[in-house]
C-alpha cells in the first residue's frame, strides 16, 4: 500500500537535449515584455512594473503537437524563451540572479485570446485563457553549461513557412535577472521553477493543421503541429 490515497500524478518535466529531463515545479509567465507587443495589445510600452500570471506545470508538453483547445475560436501563438531554474530563494539580488538559471528552451504561450479578452474586460483572472491543457509546447531544454546565457539573438515564429513573429531577445523590457529578482520578492523561487519571458510583436491565430516553427538563436528549433 502506498502512502498516498490515490495514484500519484506524473511529475511534469521538460526533456533535456543532452539527456534526461528537467522536473517542473511552477510556471511563471510575464505579460507584455516586448514594447512592440505591448503596443499591438493596446498598452503603453513604458516601463511599468512587470506583472506575471501562471500556467500549470502539466501544461508544458513536448510531443510536437498542440491539440486545438475547447471553448475557443481564437487561439493565438506567442513565441517565448523559457528560463529553467536550478535553485531559488527569496529576495534574490539582480546581480546574483543568473546563478540560479539551469538552462533555456524555446516555448509557446498558447492563448485562448477570446476568453482572455473577456476576462480582461470583466476584471477576472486569466487562467481560462492561458492555463489550459497543452498550452505550452516546449522544445528541448539546453543547459547554461552548453549554450551560455541567452540575452540577445533572434527569436522568431513561422506558421506554415510564413514569418509571423520576429524580434530579438535584447528587446525584452525586463531582463532575465530582473524577472528572477522581482518574482523572488513576491514568491519563494525554487529548483524546478520556470519562467516564460514574454513574446515579441506579431501574435495571431492558429488553425488546425498549421505547422508552427519556432527559432531562437543558440537553441534547437521547435516544431509544433496544431491538431
Ligand atoms: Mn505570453
Amino acid at each position: 500500500m502506498s502512502f498516498y490515497v490515490i495514484p500519484t500524478p506524473d511529475q511534469a518535466s521538460i526533456p533535456v537535449r543532452s539527456g534526461g529531463a528537467f522536473p517542473v515545479r511552477r510556471v511563471y509567465c510575464i505579460g507584455r515584455n516586448y514594447a512592440a507587443h505591448a503596443v499591438e495589445m493596446g498598452h503603453d510600452p513604458d516601463r511599468e512594473p512587470p506583472f506575471f500570471f501562471q500556467k500549470n506545470p502539466d501544461n508544458l508538453t513536448s510531443d510536437g503537437t498542440f491539440p486545438y483547445p475547447s471553448q475557443s475560436s481564437d487561439v493565438h501563438h506567442e513565441v517565448e524563451l523559457l528560463i529553467a531554474l536550478k535553485s531559488g530563494g527569496r529576495d534574490i539580488p539582480v546581480e546574483q540572479a543568473l546563478e540560479h538559471i539551469w538552462g533555456y528552451a524555446p516555448c509557446l504561450d498558447m492563448t485562448r485570446r477570446d476568453l482572455q479578452g473577456t476576462a480582461k474586460k470583466m476584471g477576472r483572472p486569466w487562467e481560462i485563457g492561458k492555463a489550459f491543457e497543452a498550452s505550452a509546447p516546449t522544445g528541448p531544454l539546453e543547459s547554461v553549461a552548453e549554450v551560455g546565457h541567452l540575452d540577445q539573438g533572434r527569436i522568431s515564429l513561422q506558421i506554415n513557412g510564413d514569418t509571423r513573429q520576429s524580434g530579438d531577445l535584447n528587446q525584452m523590457i525586463w531582463k532575465a535577472p530582473e524577472m528572477i529578482a522581482y518574482l523572488s520578492r513576491y514568491f519563494e523561487l525554487a529548483a524546478g521553477d520556470v519562467i516564460l519571458t514574454g513574446t515579441p510583436a506579431g501574435v495571431g491565430p492558429v488553425d488546425k493543421g498549421d505547422v508552427i516553427d519556432v527559432e531562437i538563436d543558440g537553441l534547437l528549433p521547435l516544431q509544433v503541429k496544431v491538431t
